[in-house]
Protein backbone atom coordinates (compact mmCIF):
# COMPACT_ATOMS: atom_id res chain seq x y z
CA UNK A 1 0.00 0.00 0.00
CA UNK A 2 3.23 2.20 0.33
CA UNK A 3 2.79 6.01 1.19
CA UNK A 4 -0.27 7.66 -0.53
CA UNK A 5 0.88 11.42 -0.39
CA UNK A 6 -2.84 13.48 0.59
CA UNK A 7 -3.11 16.17 -2.07
CA UNK A 8 -3.51 18.68 0.50
CA UNK A 9 -0.93 18.89 3.07
CA UNK A 10 1.00 16.37 1.45
CA UNK A 11 1.76 14.15 4.49
CA UNK A 12 2.09 10.72 4.32
CA UNK A 13 -0.71 8.50 4.69
CA UNK A 14 -0.94 4.31 5.44
CA UNK A 15 -4.21 3.60 4.15
CA UNK A 16 -4.26 0.22 5.83
CA UNK A 17 -4.69 2.41 8.82
CA UNK A 18 -6.37 5.48 7.72
CA UNK A 19 -9.40 5.82 5.43
CA UNK A 20 -8.60 9.73 5.10
CA UNK A 21 -5.52 11.62 5.89
CA UNK A 22 -5.69 12.40 9.75
CA UNK A 23 -4.37 15.60 9.51
CA UNK A 24 -6.84 16.95 7.39
CA UNK A 25 -9.55 15.50 8.90
CA UNK A 26 -9.14 16.96 12.23
CA UNK A 27 -9.19 20.45 10.40
CA UNK A 28 -12.41 19.54 8.76
CA UNK A 29 -13.52 18.53 11.83
CA UNK A 30 -12.90 21.58 13.71
CA UNK A 31 -14.36 23.87 11.03
CA UNK A 32 -17.95 22.96 11.11
CA UNK A 33 -20.26 25.10 12.63
CA UNK A 34 -21.51 23.46 15.80
CA UNK A 35 -18.28 21.13 16.33
CA UNK A 36 -18.91 21.62 19.97
CA UNK A 37 -22.67 21.67 20.64
CA UNK A 38 -24.10 23.18 23.93
CA UNK A 39 -24.91 19.92 25.45
CA UNK A 40 -21.54 19.33 25.57
CA UNK A 41 -20.11 22.45 25.94
CA UNK A 42 -18.28 22.85 29.43
CA UNK A 43 -18.44 26.67 29.45
CA UNK A 44 -22.10 26.66 30.14
CA UNK A 45 -21.66 24.54 33.44
CA UNK A 46 -23.38 24.86 36.08
CA UNK A 47 -26.05 23.91 33.74
CA UNK A 48 -28.74 21.28 34.52
CA UNK A 49 -30.69 18.93 31.10
CA UNK A 50 -33.29 16.78 30.95
CA UNK A 51 -31.45 13.62 30.34
CA UNK A 52 -27.84 12.13 30.48
CA UNK A 53 -25.03 13.73 28.70
CA UNK A 54 -21.36 14.70 29.12
CA UNK A 55 -19.80 17.59 28.82
CA UNK A 56 -16.20 17.90 27.11
CA UNK A 57 -12.84 19.25 28.92
CA UNK A 58 -12.52 22.49 28.95
CA UNK A 59 -8.86 22.19 28.00
CA UNK A 60 -10.00 20.33 24.76
CA UNK A 61 -11.98 22.82 23.74
CA UNK A 62 -9.88 25.92 24.86
CA UNK A 63 -7.09 24.29 22.17
CA UNK A 64 -8.60 21.49 20.34
CA UNK A 65 -6.31 20.93 17.11
CA UNK A 66 -3.96 19.06 18.87
CA UNK A 67 -6.18 17.16 20.53
CA UNK A 68 -8.40 16.24 17.69
CA UNK A 69 -5.00 15.28 15.41
CA UNK A 70 -4.12 13.30 17.69
CA UNK A 71 -7.85 11.49 17.86
CA UNK A 72 -7.21 11.68 14.08
CA UNK A 73 -4.08 9.58 14.04
CA UNK A 74 -4.94 7.33 16.88
CA UNK A 75 -8.22 6.12 16.86
CA UNK A 76 -11.04 4.57 14.50
CA UNK A 77 -14.02 4.55 12.29
CA UNK A 78 -17.10 2.84 13.17
CA UNK A 79 -20.52 3.13 11.66
CA UNK A 80 -23.38 3.53 13.30
CA UNK A 81 -25.72 0.56 12.83
CA UNK A 82 -28.58 2.73 14.70
CA UNK A 83 -28.24 6.07 13.41
CA UNK A 84 -26.92 4.82 10.22
CA UNK A 85 -23.96 7.50 10.41
CA UNK A 86 -19.81 7.39 10.62
CA UNK A 87 -18.46 8.12 14.03
CA UNK A 88 -14.95 8.43 15.39
CA UNK A 89 -13.61 6.97 18.44
CA UNK A 90 -10.09 7.41 20.13
CA UNK A 91 -9.23 6.75 24.23
CA UNK A 92 -7.69 9.51 25.51
CA UNK A 93 -6.90 12.00 23.06
CA UNK A 94 -3.20 13.11 24.34
CA UNK A 95 -3.40 10.94 27.02
CA UNK A 96 -6.11 13.20 28.86
CA UNK A 97 -10.09 12.05 29.88
CA UNK A 98 -11.78 14.33 27.23
CA UNK A 99 -14.67 14.84 29.14
CA UNK A 100 -17.21 13.80 32.05
CA UNK A 101 -20.39 12.53 32.38
CA UNK A 102 -23.77 14.59 33.92
CA UNK A 103 -26.48 12.61 35.15
CA UNK A 104 -30.56 13.56 34.51
CA UNK A 105 -30.74 16.72 36.65
CA UNK A 106 -27.46 17.19 37.85
CA UNK A 107 -25.91 20.22 37.40
CA UNK A 108 -22.13 19.27 37.14
CA UNK A 109 -19.81 16.31 35.86
CA UNK A 110 -19.74 13.66 38.32
CA UNK A 111 -17.39 11.00 36.55
CA UNK A 112 -14.78 11.48 34.29
CA UNK A 113 -15.15 9.43 30.74
CA UNK A 114 -11.80 8.49 28.71
CA UNK A 115 -12.63 8.36 25.28
CA UNK A 116 -13.66 10.97 22.85
CA UNK A 117 -16.43 10.35 19.87
CA UNK A 118 -16.87 12.14 16.89
CA UNK A 119 -20.17 11.98 15.91
CA UNK A 120 -21.06 12.50 12.37
CA UNK A 121 -17.22 12.25 11.45
CA UNK A 122 -17.54 12.03 7.80
CA UNK A 123 -19.52 15.42 7.52
CA UNK A 124 -17.98 18.56 6.99
CA UNK A 125 -21.42 19.97 8.36
CA UNK A 126 -22.70 18.07 11.47
CA UNK A 127 -19.20 16.31 12.60
CA UNK A 128 -19.38 16.89 16.49
CA UNK A 129 -17.20 15.99 19.55
CA UNK A 130 -18.60 14.27 22.66
CA UNK A 131 -16.94 12.34 25.01
CA UNK A 132 -17.50 8.25 25.89
CA UNK A 133 -16.65 5.44 28.13
CA UNK A 134 -14.26 3.38 26.31
CA UNK A 135 -15.70 0.30 28.12
CA UNK A 136 -19.69 1.04 27.10
CA UNK A 137 -18.28 1.42 23.37
CA UNK A 138 -16.93 -1.77 23.46
CA UNK A 139 -19.49 -2.97 24.83
CA UNK A 140 -21.54 -1.51 22.26
CA UNK A 141 -19.22 -2.93 19.33
CA UNK A 142 -19.53 -6.33 20.48
CA UNK A 143 -23.04 -6.27 20.09
CA UNK A 144 -22.88 -5.21 17.08
CA UNK A 145 -24.20 -1.17 17.71
CA UNK A 146 -20.96 -0.35 16.11
CA UNK A 147 -19.27 -1.56 13.41
CA UNK A 148 -15.56 -1.11 12.54
CA UNK A 149 -14.98 0.06 8.74
CA UNK A 150 -14.44 -2.04 5.99
CA UNK A 151 -11.64 -2.79 3.83
CA UNK A 152 -11.81 -1.47 -0.29
CA UNK A 153 -14.15 -3.79 -2.22
CA UNK A 154 -11.62 -3.81 -4.83
CA UNK A 155 -9.98 -7.30 -5.55
CA UNK A 156 -6.47 -7.41 -3.81
CA UNK A 157 -7.27 -3.82 -2.16
CA UNK A 158 -6.78 -3.51 1.44
CA UNK A 159 -6.74 -0.16 2.15
CA UNK A 160 -9.91 1.13 4.57
CA UNK A 161 -12.86 2.17 2.31
CA UNK A 162 -13.77 6.21 2.72
CA UNK A 163 -16.62 6.39 4.90
CA UNK A 164 -20.19 5.78 3.31
CA UNK A 165 -18.20 4.41 0.42
CA UNK A 166 -17.60 0.92 -0.82
CA UNK A 167 -13.75 2.00 -1.89
CA UNK A 168 -10.52 2.81 -0.55
CA UNK A 169 -9.83 7.07 -1.30
CA UNK A 170 -7.88 5.71 -4.30
CA UNK A 171 -10.37 3.73 -6.08
CA UNK A 172 -13.24 5.90 -5.83
CA UNK A 173 -14.42 7.59 -8.52
CA UNK A 174 -13.40 10.93 -7.80
CA UNK A 175 -9.71 9.41 -7.78
CA UNK A 176 -8.09 10.01 -11.46
CA UNK A 177 -6.67 5.90 -10.52
CA UNK A 178 -10.03 5.19 -10.89
CA UNK A 179 -9.57 4.67 -14.78
CA UNK A 180 -7.60 1.15 -14.30
CA UNK A 181 -10.36 0.32 -12.58
ZN1 LIG B 1 -3.74 15.86 4.56
ZN1 LIG C 1 -8.80 0.31 -2.80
Amino acid sequence: MGGYRCPRCEGSVDLTRHPLCPACLARDWLETERFVRDKHDPGRLPLAWDSYRSVLNPNLVADPLPFLVDAATRGHWFHDAYYDMYVHMCFEPLGVQPGAGIPEGAREPEHALDSLLIAEANSKKEAHAFAVSREVFEAQVEAGEFVPLAICERDGCEALRVPATKRCVLHTDASPRSSEA
